[in-house]
């Protein structure tokens, strides 16, 4: 399967018991973050022989798994993530959905599973929010969150790539990541475990990257913080990103830089809008290795003023205190004037109150 592949032709099935109009209502109401699922999904399959075929809309429900079901073993499995935004006139918006589907093929490519054409899950992302329209909430920083996956569906032991994958995409309504205004999260520096290493699977969102960063997230709580930071594997000195985020510092001079894109990072899309969106507010920006040391010393002698990690589910989000094995350090209890401003540019693009000059909103 190559990118050039032909567009997938989507049938539908509605659902006959959607959520009642009430219980919609009540779940909007109060969406807090994947608990809630909207009436239908997309499907479609793959096999050497057909290519992508079955695709369509149909009833959201439980799936009927094998036992033997190969991902379930062997985590042949990708995902995405991203968001369906209400503008003020009640128009649906996703953010460079595009961007999302190129980097899916990456990931499938790397986990050695067929490649959608970005053409495709575009239309099945436009296809489920278009049916599922009454499901994106509307006010404060709300969104119809969506995720498309890809699993290897084969029902066979052996280790091997499946001849016969799954794809999908359910949609979620999501609250404000923060309620009650935007606050500091407190970060634990991982000494013991990394992310990824160089060849392997860091910049794939597959489902195993999640897995394996699970303990190094509870040796986080359990230090009382919010989210783990990984270090690159072999040197164990330069910063590569959250478990779920990436990073920038701010410097005194107003320029902003964000860990290079080494191969074992994940190529955040909203990392990526913030070059161009940092660079049209005048800020200097850089993508360049950025040690363990550089940050500590940094903001010990003033030189970096804010950090933020960034990522789809919280946007941009400022970096309270780093703590580590014997340490911590205070980056300040308030969102810095950089992060703030970045954020709010951002969402004033999603949520159509700022002119997006980029083209990056796709009307649904
Ligand atoms: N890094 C990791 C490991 C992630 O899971 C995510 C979320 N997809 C990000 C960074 C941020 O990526 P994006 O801005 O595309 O959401």
């Amino acid at each position: 399967m190559t990118a050039t592949a032909p567009a997938l032709e989507f049938s539908t099935t509605f659902s006959s018991s959607p959520v009642p109009a009430e219980r919609r209502a009540e779940i909007l109401a109060n969406p807090g973050f994947g608990t809630s699922f909207t009436d239908h999904m997309i499907m479609a399959t793959w096999t050497p022989d057909a290519g992508w075929h079955d695709a369509g809309l149909r009833p959201y429900g439980p799936l009927s798994l094998d036992p033997a079901t190969a991902t379930l073993h062997y985590a042949q499995s990708i995902f995405e993530g991203l968001k369906a935004y209400r503008h003020e006139d009640g128009s649906i918006w996703t953010f460079r959905p595009d961007a999302n589907g190129t980097r899916f093929q990456r990931s499938a490519a790397r986990m050695a599973l067929p490649e959608l054409p970005v053409e495709s899950f575009v239309e099945s992302l436009d296809l489920l929010v278009r049916t599922d329209s009454e499901w994106v909430p509307s006010g404060g920083e709300t969104s119809l969150y969506l995720r498309p996956f890809m699993f290897a569906s084969e029902v066979f032991l052996g280790v091997r790539p499946a001849k016969h994958v799954t794809y999908s995409v359910i949609a979620s309504p999501a609250g404000a990541y923060f309620a009650s205004g935007v606050k500091p999260v407190s970060i634990w520096l991982s000494s013991e475990y990394t992310r990824a290493a160089p060849g392997g699977t860091g910049a794939a969102k597959c489902a195993g990257n999640y897995a394996a960063s699970l303990v190094a997230q509870q040796e986080a709580l359990v230090n009382g913080c919010d989210q783990v930071c990984f270090l690159d594997a072999q040197e164990r000195k330069w910063v590569e990103e959250l478990g779920g985020m990436n990073l920038y510092f701010v410097r005194a001079d107003g320029s902003i830089t964000t860990p290079s894109l080494t191969g074992t990072i994940l190529e955040g899309i909203t990392r990526d809008s913030i070059l161009t969106l940092a660079a049209d507010l005048q800020h200097k920006v850089e993508e360049r290795a950025v040690s363990i040391d550089e940050w500590r010393e940094g903001v010990a002698s003033g030189e970096i003023t804010e950090v933020f990690a960034c990522g789809t589910a919280a946007v941009v989000t400022p970096l309270g205190r780093l703590a580590w094995n014997g340490g911590e350090l205070r980056m300040g209890d308030e969102p810095g004037p950089v992060t703030q401003e970045i954020r709010t540019a951002l969402l004033d693009i999603q949520y159509g109150r700022a002119q997006d000059r980029h083209g990056w909103m796709h009307r649904i």
